[in-house]
Order: structure tokens, then C-alpha cells, then sequence
């Protein structure tokens, strides 16, 4: 754990592509705390063949975004678990300013907060350029589905970066530098007190 926190609630906001979900897990073995991905929740969802994961499966291959009732239900859910005590670090959530006032409300009900939100930052051109890249496409890596997703992502990213600029909580990440350095931005960002 971290010096002066005795609990470590991060959240990593970020384009697709970004490398949230690497610095997510590098974070949780870091800091030994669960990574909570919305994203992989929601694979696992769809994998598990409900009713449910069929409307999942055909927003994600869309590009678009689940209904807020079926994402926030999960993330609530997983934040009331045991191992959570200590903190998490979540990435893909919150996607709005609407998801982001949800989960200040559940937390500020257990007495808890959010420490720090990094915004990893980078530009389309750079996101495209990874995506094509890419050697293993999933359903969603579909290139109207990656349109699809930086539209939503341009279309409700400035309020909810606002929604913690506004908090004094945002610290903007530059995502174009490799896995290493990012990280070890990041985790200055953690170690050093606020204020110093
Ligand atoms: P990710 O792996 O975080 O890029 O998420 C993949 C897809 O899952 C997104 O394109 C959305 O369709 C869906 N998704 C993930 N997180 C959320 C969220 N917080 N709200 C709504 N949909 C989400």
C-alpha cells in the first residue's frame, strides 16, 4: 500500500486504446488491489449465454455503450466485495458524468472516495494507428466499432473529465509514452502527496 492512504481508490479514465487496461493491471499488482474492468465484466457476461449477455453482446459489437441500469448494477456490486476494503482501481467506468455522480454517491454512502482519476491522453490519429496495429482483433476491435466507440467516447468524455477537473481530482496522463514511463508517472502521481 501506498504511504498515507489507508485505502487506495483509483480510477483510470482514458480513449480506447489507450493502455488503461495494461496500467490498470499494473497498478492492481502493485498496489495489491482488485483491477475492476467494466469491460471484461461485461465479456463475462456475454460469455455466460443469459438473456442479458445477448443485449450486452450487441451493444459491445457495436460500439455503443450498455445500458447504464446493467453496467452500474455490476460495478456496485463489485465494489461491496470483501477485497475492495483496501481499494480497487477501476477503468472503463465511469464513461459519463451521470455514471461518475452514481459512483461518488455509492462510495460517499460507505464512507469512502476516490483518491486519484488519471486521464490517460491520445490523440485519435494515435488510437487508429494502434488499433490497425493490432495482431488479435476482438469482435468490438471491428473498425466501425472502434469509430463507433472514440464518437461515444468524444461525445461523453468532456463532461465527465470536467466532473473531476471541477473535483480537483483529474490528473491527465500523456498516453503516447511507453507501458514504463506511463506507469511511472502514474505512480509518482500516487506517492506523491497532494499539496507537496
Ligand atoms: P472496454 O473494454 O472498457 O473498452 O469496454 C468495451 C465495451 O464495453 C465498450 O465499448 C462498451 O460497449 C462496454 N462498456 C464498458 N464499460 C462501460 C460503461 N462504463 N458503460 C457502458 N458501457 C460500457
Amino acid at each position: 500500500m501506498s504511504p498515507g492512504f489507508s485505502s487506495l481508490n483509483l480510477v483510470l479514465l482514458g480513449p480506447p486504446g489507450s493502455g488503461r487496461s495494461t496500467q490498470a493491471a499494473l497498478l492492481a499488482e502493485r498496489y495489491r488491489i482488485p483491477h475492476i474492468s467494466t469491460g471484461d465484466m461485461l465479456r463475462d457476461e456475454i460469455n455466460k449465454g443469459t438473456t442479458r449477455g445477448l443485449e450486452v453482446e450487441e451493444a459491445l459489437n457495436k460500439g455503443e455503450l450498455v445500458n447504464n441500469t446493467v453496467v452500474t448494477g455490476l460495478v456496485l456490486q463489485r465494489l461491496d466485495a470483501e477485497d475492495c476494503t483496501r481499494g480497487f482501481v477501476l477503468e472503463g467506468f465511469p464513461r459519463s458524468a451521470e455514471q461518475a455522480a452514481v459512483l461518488d454517491g455509492v462510495l460517499a454512502e460507505l464512507g469512502r472516495g476516490i483518491e486519484r482519476v488519471f486521464l490517460l491522453e491520445l490523440s485519435d490519429d494515435e488510437i487508429v494507428r494502434r488499433h490497425d496495429n493490432r495482431q488479435v482483433r476482438r469482435e468490438d476491435d471491428r473498425e466501425e466499432a472502434v469509430r463507433e466507440r472514440l464518437r461515444v467516447y468524444h461525445a461523453e468524455g468532456p463532461a465527465l473529465i470536467d466532473y473531476y477537473r471541477k473535483r480537483g481530482q483529474l490528473v491527465p496522463v500523456n498516453g503516447s509514452r511507453g507501458v514504463d514511463e506511463v506507469s511511472d508517472v502514474i505512480r509518482q502521481a500516487i506517492e506523491t502527496p497532494v499539496g507537496v
